[in-house]
């Protein structure tokens, strides 16, 4: 007997079907199954996809068709419903099936052979029978909850959801997200939870936390994580853990929620609103907008967790009357031991302040007074290094990247510019390039003369306390910072967190790498230095990140209900009447929101309406942009005349194809053209079609000296 196996494989193919590919084998095979394929030279993993063949393109040439090489028959064929969830994603981002499947599998198991996976899988046995079962021992660290915690708890358990837990900062979300997961799995022993956080090295009291609660209960290898921190092997020993429903919890990032977790009845999402849920390459997905998906497809509940929600996210929880899909269950009031009033606002008007200045007056003594109170400050500062740009005034010579179309950041520490585009970096000249001007200075500030700078401006205070012989004077003040330079090594990150925590800091300057998440607890001053950027954007997403940012970073403040009741957020700005200022100062995401979607609703900017962005790449800006113009016209001409498809192209916008904001990045040109559509369901007719006019438009002179193009649906940044 002879059965034909479509097979998915990672091809680099457009289109959704072009991944699916023809296997012979002697028997069928169920859907599902993992097996290893010839492919090329090669052998590689597939998934087998359907039995018959009808639906595989190419033409079959029967002769041609080669052997299944193995089936990895250890592991359990993939549900229907992750295989569903493939095929959705693959389709709703336009990549191919074949692609987003493999990529949703860890890494090794696409090297292992049937033989391999067979000794993993014993070893795995066995270090799961030697942990015996959990001890049951009731637990001392769960605290009761509060009223508001209660309640969310109850609604998550009676109501279906999708729910959207709107908790301020310190309402204890995590409490209730615990408590949810524990009440699911006591109920069946067989359930299983995913639990998604936007970074999970940024926040390694987290595992920890679920660890801690539910080691006891369901034993210590109930909870697995999954993200890319992890080696292979302890990637794959996770994912199987998941897949064979040992492990009762995931815990993980983004792509965590491609896990095959078989008995999944509980998807959380906490932070919903972080711009990390969604991919930046390949197939472009929303972790977060797939979470909900999912959640219909295998009647999970889903709860997304957030003090500042995305306001796609919002606007679907409106009342139901009115339209939201969406359960809100609000915890505006922090728990008690957590400082009961947020940290107040106070706007510096820089435009009173000494030109020039980094620090305003008012700023810099409020951080001396914290310090010598023995509390810790915080400033952020959302850019790294020292300056954005070297300029000579001279000749005007500025610290272009000779292959983007962006500034050079100088790094003083080691004298070097760096490109943060395409990376390259060289040592800073002696005089200027252009001219040979000695005299070669920085432009704008970055976190690294943020540091410096309130170096020398603390140099004279002294912690009180501290005065023995080799300080006479007292011990100078300690300064630390984080940002994606000083954390370039792999631990660094957790050392510098836990000397904060230990009070080994008084006063920490970073990026938003600091403000994200953590449980600082002795910080009582948060400075935001320089933030009106994003007010001025041409991103319309660019004041919701801002505001989440810094109720954020408000939330650091205060958490110790000791220290918090005088604590303080500093906002340095031109534009203190600025309204997102105003909503800020009284911790009014409602009245922010209301706004934010009305001027959204006005413009017929999402959630209003849904868009796809298409980037080009080629070798001269002008190639780039012809495709995109190209295929543009190509479809308004072809497509028209397809039989019934005028009412989707009706509803279907195509702007013109213009530079991206870094138009050029190792000394490749890239252009976008932005769709757009009243009607999401319009909106992904029309891209699905508009693959095959891109692909033609690709063989035409307009698809000249084009390198690669690819479709984001639901961009973040425009
Ligand atoms: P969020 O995630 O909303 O910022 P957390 O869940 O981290 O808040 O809770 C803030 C702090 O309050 C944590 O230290 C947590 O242990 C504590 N906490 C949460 N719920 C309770 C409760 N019901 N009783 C006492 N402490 C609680
Ligand atoms: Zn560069
Ligand atoms: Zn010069």
């Amino acid at each position: 007997m002879t059965i034909w196996l479509s097979v998915l494989v990672h091809t680099p193919a457009h289109s959704v079907l072009g991944s699916v590919l023809t296997y012979r084998h002697p028997a069928p095979l169920a859907p599902g199954t993992l097996v290893r394929v010839p492919l090329g030279a090669r052998e590689t993993l597939g998934v087998v996809w359907h039995k018959d063949s009808d639906e595989a393109t190419g033409e079959l040439d029967v002769g041609k068709l080669r052997d299944v090489a193995g089936v990895i028959d250890t592991v359990a064929p993939l549900s229907p419903q992750w295989q569903q969830l493939v095929r959705f994603a693959a389709q709703y981002y336009q990549r191919s099936l074949g692609e987003v499947a493999l990529a949703a599998l860890p890494p090794q198991l696409r090297e292992l052979s049937p033989l391999q996976m067979q000794r993993r899988l014993a070893r795995a046995a066995r270090s799961a029978e030697k942990a015996g079962p959990p001890d049951k021992s009731p637990n001392a660290s769960e605290p009761a909850l509060t009223p508001e915690q209660t309640h969310a708890v109850e609604q998550i358990q009676a109501q279906t959801g999708p729910f959207l837990l709107f908790g301020a900062t310190g309402s204890g979300k995590t409490e209730v997200y615990l408590q949810s997961v524990q009440a699911l799995l006591e109920r069946d022993p067989r359930a299983q939870a995913l639990v998604m956080v936007p970074e999970i090295n940024l926040t390694p009291q987290l595992e920890a936390r679920f660890q801690e609660r539910f080691g006891p209960l369901f034993g210590a290898q109930a909870l697995v994580s999954l993200h890319s921190g992890m080696t292979n092997p302890q990637r794959l020993g996770a994912w199987l853990a998941a897949h064979e429903g040992r492990a009762r919890i995931v815990l993980g990032t983004r792509m965590a929620v491609f896990a095959s977790i078989p008995r999944l009845a509980l998807i959380v999402v906490d932070e919903e609103h972080d711009p990390s849920y969604k991919s930046g390459e390949g197939a472009r997905y929303s972790a977060r907008d797939l979470a909900i998906y999912r959640g219909k497809l295998e009647q999970a509940k889903v709860v997304l967790g957030s003090a500042t929600p995305s306001l796609e996210s919002w606007y679907l929880s409106r009342a139901a009357d009115q339209g939201g899909r969406y359960l809100r269950l609000h915890m505006p009031s922090r728990i008690g031991s957590v400082a009961q009033d947020l940290p107040l606002v106070r706007r510096v008007d820089m435009n009173h302040q000494a030109r020039n200045a980094i620090f305003s007056l008012p700023l810099l003594q409020a951080i001396k007074e914290r310090v010598l109170r023995g509390e810790q400050c915080m400033v952020f500062l959302n850019r790294r290094g020292y300056a954005p740009v070297l300029h000579c005034a001279d000749c005007g010579w500025k610290s272009a990247c000779p292959h983007c179309s962006a500034y050079r950041v100088f790094h003083k520490i080691d004298r070097s510019l760096r490109c943060h585009h395409c990376g390259f970096t060289d040592r800073v000249a002696r005089a200027c390039p252009g001219c040979g001007n000695p005299d070669i200075a920085p432009i704008g500030r970055g976190t690294e003369q943020i540091e410096e700078v309130l170096a020398d401006l603390l140099s004279d205070v002294r912690r009180p306390g501290t005065v023995c012989a080799e300080f006479p004077l007292g011990e100078p003040i300690r300064l630390a910072r984080i940002d994606a330079d000083t954390t370039r090594l792999k631990g660094t990150l957790q050392t510098q967190l836990a000397a904060v925590h230990a009070g080994d800091v008084d006063v920490l300057v970073g990026t938003q790498m600091i403000a994200k998440g953590h449980d600082f607890r002795r910080i009582t001053l948060v400075a935001a230095v320089n933030p009106d950027g994003a007010l001025f954007s041409s991103d319309f997403r660019a004041p919701e990140r801002l505001f989440s940012l810094l109720m954020q970073a408000a939330g650091r403040a205060g958490r110790d209900a000791r220290l918090g009741q005088h604590s303080e957020v500093w906002i340095q700005t031109f534009q203190p009447l600025h309204p997102l200022y105003a909503a800020l100062k009284n911790y009014d995401y409602p009245a922010f929101a209301q706004s934010q979607l009305a001027e959204r609703a006005q413009a017929a900017m999402p959630p209003f309406s849904f868009q796809a962005l298409v980037r080009a790449e080629a070798r001269s800006q002008e190639a780039a942009q012809a495709f995109l113009n190209a295929a543009s016209a190509n479809a308004s001409a072809d497509m028209a005349q397809w039989e019934g498809w005028a009412e989707t192209l009706a509803q279907v916008s195509l702007y013109a194809a213009v530079p991206m904001a870094v138009q050029r990045v190792a000394n490749i040109e890239r252009a976008q053209m932005l769709v757009e559509s009243p009607s999401r369901a319009a909106l992904q007719r029309f891209l699905g079609a508009w693959q095959s006019v891109l692909q033609a438009t690709r063989s035409e002179p307009a698809g000249k000296g084009l390198i690669r193009w690819a479709i984001d649906v639901d961009p973040l940044a425009i």
